[in-house]
C-alpha cells in the first residue's frame, strides 16, 4: 500500500521505518515547508502545488503532528482515507474543546476556565486559586505556550508573555508523577492497549519514560486503559492515541491526548513485541494490530539539543540509539536512546549510567 504521512519530522520517520518492513511505500507531504527529519519522498509544499502530485502516489493519509491546517485535512479526507478522522484533530488543536471532550466522556481534568483578556486571567486565578497554569489554547506543544501564576497580580504579564487571543487557566496539580497511556485502535474497532509509562519532564520536555510503570495498582491501569477506550470509540478513531496523565493522591487526571504516535511510546521500539509505530501502520493500512506486551523493563532517554558522544554509547552493550538526521539546536529533540533490562534496578543502573555520558542531560534520580 502507497501512505502518506503529513508531517515530516521524526515521527513520520521512525512511522515509515517500520511500515517499510510491511511493504508498504511512503511519502511524507510537509504543508509547513520545513521537513526536519522525513525519510522515502517528501514533498516540502508550503504552496501547495505539489499536493495533487502527492495525493495521486497515495492510497490513504495519516499525520505525525496535530497542528496541521483543519481545511486542508478535511479536503484531504474528502479525496482518500484519513486516520485518524479530521474530527480528532480538531479536538486536539484546542485544549479548551479537548478538555470539554474529556469531561463530557466522564475523564476527570484539573478544574479550568478559558480567558480571552488580561481581566478574564485574573478572574479565572482568583476563583481557581493560584498557582494556576495559562496556556494557549491553540498551538502549545513542549510546555512552550504556557506559564504559572502565584497571584492573580501577575495576569497582565503573563497575558503579555504567552500573546495569544484566548487561554486555557488550570489549577496547578501537584501530582506524585505523570503517566501515559498510548493505545491502538484498528479499522474493525478492536483496541489494544501499551503498558502505562512514567514520564519525567524538566522545563516542559519529556527526558525519560519509563515502562512498564512501577507501582501501578490494576484499577489505576483499568481505569486509564477506560479512559483512552470511551476517546477512542467516541471519536471511531483509528490509528495510535496518546493521552497524558497526572496521578494523583485522588486518582487520575487527564492532561491532554495526542493523536498520534508519541514520545512516551518510543520505547516500545525496542521494549514491547510490535512497537507503537509498526502498529499505527498496521491500524491505518486495515492490517489486525499486533502485540503490545512489554519484554520487560524499559527506558527511553530523548536526546535534547545534541547527540552526545555516539560511539560511547553504541559501545555499552544495553542501548539501542536512534538519531532523526536532524542538525543540533538547543532545545531540539534530535534522538533518544532505549534500553532494557531484567529488573529495574537493573535498568536504573542502566540508565544513570548512559545518562551521565550525555551533555546536559539532567541526572536520573528516579527509584523503582
Ligand atoms: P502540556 O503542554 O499541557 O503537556 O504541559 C507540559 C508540562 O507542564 C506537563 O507535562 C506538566 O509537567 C506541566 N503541567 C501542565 N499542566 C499542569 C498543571 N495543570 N499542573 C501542574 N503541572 C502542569
Amino acid at each position: 500500500m502507497q501512505i502518506g504521512i503529513l508531517g515530516a519530522g521524526q515521527l513520520g520517520r521512525m512511522l515509515a521505518l517500520d511500515g517499510l518492513r510491511l511493504g508498504h511505500e511512503f511519502s511524507l507531504y510537509d504543508p509547513a515547508g520545513r521537513p526536519s527529519a522525513g525519510v522515502g519522498t517528501i514533498y516540502s509544499d508550503p504552496d501547495r502545488t505539489q499536493l495533487e502530485t502527492f495525493l495521486a502516489q497515495v492510497d490513504c493519509v495519516t499525520y505525525e503532528f496535530e497542528h496541521l491546517p483543519l481545511p486542508l485535512v478535511r479536503d484531504i479526507a474528502a479525496r482518500k482515507p484519513v486516520h485518524p478522522c479530521p474530527e480528532a484533530l480538531r479536538a486536539c488543536q484546542n485544549r479548551a474543546l479537548e478538555k470539554r471532550l474529556f469531561r463530557s466522556l466522564g475523564i476527570p481534568t484539573a478544574q479550568f476556565r478559558t480567558a480571552t483578556s488580561p481581566e478574564q486571567l485574573a478572574a479565572a486565578a482568583r476563583e481557581l486559586g493560584c498557582p494556576v497554569v495559562a496556556k494557549s489554547t491553540t498551538e502549545g506543544y513542549d510546555g512552550k505556550g504556557q506559564a504559572v501564576l502565584h497571584s492573580a497580580e501577575e495576569a497582565a504579564d503573563a497575558w503579555e508573555l504567552l500573546g495569544h487571543e484566548q487561554l486555557v487557566v488550570e489549577q496547578f496539580v501537584s501530582f506524585n508523577r505523570e503517566l501515559s497511556i498510548i493505545a491502538v485502535r484498528a479499522t474493525d474497532g478492536a483496541i489494544a492497549f501499551y503498558p502505562m509509562a512514567e514520564n519525567i519532564h524538566r522545563e516542559g520536555i519529556l527526558r525519560f519514560s519509563i515502562a512498564p510503570a512501577t507501582a501501578l495498582p490494576v484499577e489505576v491501569e483499568e481505569k486509564a486503559q477506560a479512559h483512552i477506550k470511551s476517546l477512542m470509540n467516541e471519536l471511531n478513531y483509528v490509528g495510535v492515541l496518546a493521552l497524558e496523565l497526572f496521578d494523583t493522591p485522588e486518582g487520575l487526571l487527564a492532561n491532554e491526548m495526542a493523536p498520534r504516535v508519541h514520545n512516551s511510546g518510543h520505547w516500545s521500539q525496542n521494549g514491547a513485541v510490535t512497537s507503537q509505530f509498526e502498529n499505527h501502520i498496521r491500524a491505518v493500512s486495515g492490517l489486525p494490530l499486533g502485540e503490545t506486551a512489554a519484554w520487560g523493563p524499559t527506558c527511553m532517554i530523548n536526546l535534547i539539543g545534541q547527540t552526545g558522544p555516539v560511539e560511547k554509547i553504541l559501545e555499552l552493550p544495553y542501548t539501542h540509539l536512534h538519531l532523526y538526521g536532524k542538525a543540533e539546536r538547543e532545545g531540539r529533540k534530535v534522538g533518544h536512546i532505549n534500553i532494557r533490562a531484567d529488573s529495574m534496578d537493573e535498568l536504573r543502573w542502566r540508565v544513570m549510567n548512559t545518562a551521565s555520558l550525555l551533555p546536559g542531560c539532567p541526572d536520573f534520580d528516579w527509584r523503582p
